[in-house]
């Protein structure tokens, strides 16, 4: 996953340590000598990680990452803050100025490139959300939006999961007293399926080190898998000083760790952190899928309509422009489908389309959007896709479409259905999606013509 990573520190030798390290994995670096250059080149150049230096001359880290953090323009924008001796009360002072994590002196690459990733991660899903967002906005049904503002939301949910239920007390003790979240303590031998019919919390804290599934990491692993506890933020906790673990953590998906034994008011900083992140997201995600659904969805499929799909479409090449990164476009039309509806009956037609819906969305990565045309044709719009990528992906939609049959009723065999498919690239210097909508189709029409449950990449067809 590339990205850009603004660096921000007063000596030119630990600039130039991070930009040949940071460069040698393919991200794009920029660099800061100070805290106002850095607030600057952030505006202009929406960076999408900031590693800035706790001391420096004039304004130091922690100013400047208030700074940033206070600007809507720039408080998207994670920060890592880089100490020389990182004591507990910088750490705490860090998360207090908006901080999301820091890393010591010299720095440990391992440290440095699992929270990176994982960061990146989590701020390209927060801005797909704003994209679609603004989607919505645009598309004139902001005033759809039930926003009450004196509704007061409800208390965040904390689920603790210590290795043994003593540590579990304590962390419940130090938090209570200094937080209104709910929590509540679960045994370490909870099955993966319990946690999924408890009432969902907002954040899991889980020590790496429980007993039953193996480990913490296990665990991380499970709730991202599944889809149901996969928004809750997680926090990790660690034994003091084993960056490995939690390396790990965070390339399973956990949000953010901690060391063990932990000052509980760093715990609590970063808990709040954790919590008011995941409820701009909610807030983002329930814009558009609750409130709007009538608008923008196909009630059939609950995908989303062509309405939609083409103004999402005009964001993504806008998107594509600044970042100079391709996008894929798909278009997908069902082969026979006629045949279906003829000899089944319209109800297994209909069935069929959700299942084949429900297919495409489920193999397909979360920022992808998926929309239902009409009929049985459907769009796929892949951001910051290569050729290479969207061929698989479209070659692998192709084949969970083939490989199992589709059961309409009870009491009738499996039926066989098959996709044609048309994919072509976006070119991040123009704009022009009806084009690249043309585009797609020629390549469909050319999987029909040489025989159907065929992907064609549109240069190849030309
Ligand atoms: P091809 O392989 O060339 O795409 O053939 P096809 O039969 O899939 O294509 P055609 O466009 O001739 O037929 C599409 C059929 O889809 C016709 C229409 O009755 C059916 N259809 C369109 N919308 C719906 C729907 O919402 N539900 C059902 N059950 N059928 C639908
Ligand atoms: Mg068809
Ligand atoms: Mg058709």
């Amino acid at each position: 996953m590339s990205g850009r990573i603004l660096v921000v520190d007063d000596i030119a030798t630990s600039r130039m340590v991070l930009r040949a390290k940071l460069a040698a994995a393919y991200y794009d670096v920029i660099q800061a000598e100070n805290g106002s250059e850095a607030i600057k080149s952030a505006l202009k150049y929406q960076p999408d990680v900031i590693l800035l230096d706790v001391m420096m001359p004039d304004m130091d880290g922690f100013e400047t990452c208030k700074i940033l953090k206070s600007d809507p323009k720039t408080n998207h924008i994670p920060v890592v803050m880089i100490t020389s001796v990182c004591q507990p009360a910088d750490r705490l002072r860090g998360l207090e100025c908006g901080a999301d994590d820091f890393l010591t002196k010299p720095i440990d690459d391992l440290a440095l490139f699992a929270r990176v990733r994982n960061l990146l991660r989590s701020k390209f899903m927060l801005d797909e959300l704003r994209l679609r967002d603004r989607t919505t906005q645009e598309l004139g049904l902001a005033e759809f939006i039930t926003h009450d503002k004196d509704i007061v939301p409800p208390k965040a949910r904390v689920t603790l999961i210590p290795s043994d239920y003593e540590m579990g007390l304590l962390w419940e003790k130090a938090l209570s007293e200094n937080t209104p979240y709910l929590y509540k303590i679960c045994e370490n031998d909870t099955q993966p399926q319990e946690f999924e019919a408890q009432e969902l919390p907002d954040v899991y804290v889980i020590h790496a080190r429980i007993g039953a599934h193996g480990d913490g990491l296990r665990l991380v692993s499970m709730l991202r898998s599944r889809p149901r506890t996969r928004n809750a933020a997680i926090i990790l906790v660690v034994s003091d000083g084993d960056h490995a673990t939690a390396a790990k953590g965070l390339d399973l998906g956990a949000s953010d760790y901690i060391f063990d034994h932990f000052d509980p008011l760093e715990l609590v900083a970063r808990l709040s952190s954790q919590i008011k992140r995941k409820q701009i997201s909610d807030r983002l995600r329930s814009n558009v899928t609750d409130t709007l659904r009538l608008a923008v969805l196909d009630p059939l499929t609950g995908l989303y309509n062509r309405r939609y799909a083409e103004q999402h479409l005009g964001r993504i090449a806008e998107r594509a422009q600044e970042t100079g990164k391709e996008y894929a476009l798909m278009l997908l039309d069902i082969d026979n489908f006629k045949r279906v509806n003829d000899t089944h009956g319209h109800v297994s037609g209909d069935a069929v389309l959700k299942e084949f819906s429900r297919r495409i969305q489920e193999n397909l990565r979360g920022v992808d959007l998926v929309s239902r045309l009409g009929g049985e044709e459907f769009l796929v719009a892949m951001p910051e896709t290569s050729e290479e990528q969207a061929r698989l992906a479209s070659e692998r939609l192709r084949q969970v479409i083939e490989d199992t049959v589709f059961q309409c009723s009870p009491n009738q065999g499996g039926l066989r259905i098959t996709v044609s498919i048309g994919v072509t690239l976006g070119d991040p210097l123009t704009l022009d999606v009806d084009k690249l909508i043309s585009q797609a189709d020629h390549a469909l029409y050319a999987s029909k013509s040489e025989g159907r449950n065929m992907v064609t990449l549109f240069n190849s067809a030309a």
